[in-house]
């Protein structure tokens, strides 16, 4: 057997303090996270300063880092506020900040000593870009998602500079994610975390046709991206950090991506291979989370018509959140918060922290008295019969539309 001597880190979304416990927990090595301005996820439930320091200090004690993004394009009148929010995040010792706008990069070099990671906004694509963003003091690029890993690697071994490639999650059709599609049609500035994710509408062709003859299509939708396959690519090219794409995805989304791609490194880690029987179940478990048809995008050879989702909605996983344990014991049982509403019957699964899933079916649901439940009710506490195994703070899906 042998083992690996270096594996990428898993960096996983955090969309609010929630979401970063529950990527920690499931295994991610760093995560990703907002505050309440400079980001470019407007909509995500960005963190207020004493979030952050809560979820810095949980993220820590866990031996997992924590990057703060600071990604958005600055007008002067923002750049302003920026070196009280710097100086913050270096006393709550975030380990790093994302950055894209040169004026970001300068401002946090003259308030802090935090490490700057460019951000894939940035465009990076070439040896030369990287070299000079070396010298103005970044230690890791987050390269364009227009790069192969082969090409990325090239760029970590001739400029000395860690590199972060996407692994998972949605696309982005713009080059590198300079678009003005949601300025024009939303009023929303896609470049300053407004983005109205406009290239998923479906839009019509008016080539001169009659009305009935228009063209209707989702031509500028992406497949979601799945490096699943490429991981041993990833890695022999050196890549320091594979990031999933979400901050705005489901608490079922972080767990599961941070869990399957955490453990097949984990297992790469400890054998030098993939060639596990738990493979095929780390792809299911891939697929049973929502998302748009899978594509490998650009990591391997340039991405073309074959990325284009030309479909209305998201791909179901056929799965979705039922809630949280927050105790388990034989006395106690299961003890759920319920987050979505299930049935007496339902087919349900416990995500645990590491290794297969727990199913069972809910045919014994009691509320917290002991009296027997049909329907469960979402914020309330109900109790499942106890399966070894279960722990608190582990996930509890249900099958969707199975009765
Ligand atoms: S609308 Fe689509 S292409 Fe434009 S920035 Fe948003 S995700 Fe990217």
């Amino acid at each position: 057997m042998n083992k690996a001597s270096f594996v990428p880190e898993i960096l996983a979304p955090a969309g609010s303090l929630d979401k970063l416990k529950v990527a920690v927990l499931y295994g991610a090595n760093a995560v990703y996270v907002g505050g309440q301005k400079f980001g470019l996820r407007t909509a995500a439930d960005n963190f207020t300063p004493e979030e952050l320091i809560q979820g810095v200090a949980f993220a820590h004690e866990r031996g997992t880092q924590v990057y703060v993004v600071l990604n958005s394009f600055l007008h002067d009148k923002d750049l302003a506020e920026l070196p009280e929010f710097v100086r913050f995040l270096a006393d709550i010792k975030v380990d790093a900040v994302i950055v894209s706008d040169l004026g970001v990069v300068k401002t946090v070099r003259e308030h802090s000593s935090i490490p700057v990671h460019i951000s894939t906004q940035a465009s990076t694509l070439n040896l030369s870009a990287a070299r000079l963003w070396k010298k103005m003091g970044a230690t890791r690029i987050v390269v364009g998602r227009e790069l192969s890993v082969k090409e990325a690697g090239n760029i970590r071994r001739e400029a000395d500079i860690e590199i972060e490639m996407f692994v998972h999650g949605s696309m982005c059709m713009a080059f590198s994610g300079h678009c003005v599609i949601s300025n024009f049609t939303q009023g929303r500035d896609s470049n300053r975390g407004g983005c109205a994710h406009s290239c998923r509408f479906e839009y019509s062709l008016d080539m001169g046709l009659d009305t009935e003859e228009k063209k209707t299509a989702y031509f500028m939708s992406s497949k979601d991206l799945e490096g699943l396959r490429v991981l041993p690519e990833f890695i022999s090219s050196g890549i320091d950090s594979l990031k999933i794409e979400g901050r705005m995805k489901s608490h079922l989304y972080a767990a599961t991506m941070s869990k399957v791609y955490s453990e097949a490194l984990s297992y790469y880690a400890s054998h030098g291979n993939f060639l596990s029987d738990d493979f095929l179940r780390w792809e299911i478990e891939l697929s049973k989370v929502s998302h748009r048809d899978y594509t490998e995008a650009s990591l391997v050879n340039p991405a073309g018509a074959d990325s284009i989702f030309n479909e209305r909605e998201n791909a179901e996983g056929g799965w979705h959140m039922a809630g949280t344990v927050i105790e388990a014991s034989p006395k106690a049982g299961i003890v759920v918060e319920v987050r979505n509403a299930f049935n007496q019957g339902d087919q349900l699964e416990i995500l645990t922290f590491k290794g297969a899933n727990i199913s069972l079916s809910a045919n014994e649901i009691m509320d917290i008295g002991m009296k027997p439940v049909l329907r469960t009710r979402p914020s309330t506490l109900i109790r499942l019969p106890y399966k070894p195994g279960v722990e608190a703070f582990q996930l509890v899906r249900a099958q969707s539309g199975v009765r």
